[in-house]
């Protein structure tokens, strides 16, 4: 492909922290730049705790882990997401409880929420798609009239606003990912966030395989031992470095993705006003991250047909999510086709424009003549 739907991309000094990583004699979990990347994110988030985990999958392992999910619990969560947000509840033995999305912003339907909860119903899990805010007032409200959990899949929502909060701080655990294709990278990573005091100390050991180990290294006790469940989910130093090179990047990064996301929403308008597709919508009240440019067609074929056409001339354009609910696993809780129309529908219709912080001027002029050629018919 000519121009890639991703690009990994370096903005400062990334390679020379990755240097002072290995020089420094401590590569493994919780190093120097593992401390500099937690201190950045909750001075800058105003988050009371975030911890960084090798993968946002990883943090919503261990969020389920410590809501106490298990066996026949049921969590509430949109079907049009990514499988993690799904298989870190699931994998505890949660029932699944899936609800259509707004077919503006591709959010959780706020309104939907509250008919879905059972008795059974531990946890919320709202995913910020886009780095576009869901509805959090109306979703907090219900949580706290039924005593549930928030868990924010804030996957694609680091750095992004709900009024005066940034997303994953305002549930009571958040979640971020550092992956290639997000906002700020290092390759695999993660974070944790947590908001809910009576979480962080074991939240701490949770990570740490279970032990102590982190009240030891702070001299809070004199050896650690294993004192609950738990795994390895802490990233290496050397990916903290590299992350840390972007975290302080974070608003240069922020302001070229906006750059590139207001190309696209003016040079598509056009064709929007003609009906011909439809543009990302933003919320009142949101501050995105600009994550993601997506197009919706007006049906599969006209998607696909775009898609291929794209490829024809070497632009890689790609389609999520395949609805969770009709997936094997999802149709093993009972779920049927027809069932959360919007998520099916928006789901053969969405289509995702390369994106990423390299991408250069005549490369976005070149995939949007594309688009005109092929939706005017002049492909
Ligand atoms: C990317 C993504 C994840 C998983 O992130 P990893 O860091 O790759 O584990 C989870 N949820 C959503 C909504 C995502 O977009």
């Amino acid at each position: 492909m000519r121009i890639p739907f991703n690009r990994p991309f370096l903005v400062g000094k990334e390679l020379y922290y990755i240097a002072q990583s290995v020089l420094s004699g401590h590569t493994a979990g919780d190093g120097m730049f593992t401390k500099k990347c937690h201190q950045l994110l909750q001075d800058k988030f105003g988050a009371k705790k975030v911890l960084l985990t090798h993968s946002c999958t990883a943090a919503l392992e261990m969020a389920a882990i410590l809501c106490g999910v298990t066996q026949g619990d049921e969590v509430i969560l949109p079907s049009f997401t990514f499988v993690s947000t799904a298989n870190a509840f699931y994998l505890r033995g949660a029932k699944l409880v899936f609800v259509d999305i707004r077919p503006d912003t591709l959010n959780i339907d706020e309104t939907k929420i509250e008919q879905a909860v059972s008795e059974q119903t531990k946890i919320i899990a709202p995913v910020h798609y886009a780095g576009i805010a869901c509805e959090m007032d109306k979703i907090m409200d219900v949580a706290q009239r039924k005593e549930l959990l928030v868990v924010e899949d804030a996957a694609q929502g680091v750095n992004a606003k709900y009024h005066e909060k940034y997303l994953g701080t305002i549930g009571d655990i958040g979640a971020y990912s550092f992956h290639e294709t997000k906002n700020f990278i290092c390759g695999e990573g993660g974070a944790i966030v947590i908001n809910n005091d009576q979480f962080i100390e074991r939240a701490e050991i949770i990570r740490e395989k279970g032990t102590n180990r982190s009240k030891f290294f702070r001299g809070e006790v004199d050896k650690y031992t294993w004192v609950d469940i738990g795994s390895s989910y802490l990233p290496s130093d050397i990916l903290a470095a590299f992350l840390y090179a972007q975290l302080e990047n974070m608003e240069t990064i922020n302001i070229r993705r906006a750059e590139i996301f207001s190309n696209y929403l003016v040079a598509l308008k056009p064709l929007a006003d003609e009906g011909r597709l439809q543009l990302p919508f933003i919320a009142q009240g949101c501050r995105s991250n600009n994550h993601m440019f997506y197009i919706l067609l007006n049906d599969e074929n006209t998607r696909n047909g775009l898609m291929d056409y794209l490829k024809s001339k070497g632009i890689l354009a790609v389609f999520h999510y395949l609805p969770l609910h009709l997936s094997p696993i999802g149709r093993s809780f009972g779920y049927y086709d027809g069932d959360l129309p919007q998520t099916e529908s928006i789901s053969r219709r969405l289509l995702r424009l390369p994106f990423f912080y390299d991408l250069k001027q005549d490369e976005q002029d070149e995939i949007v003549e594309c688009i005109y050629a092929y939706l005017k018919g002049k492909a």
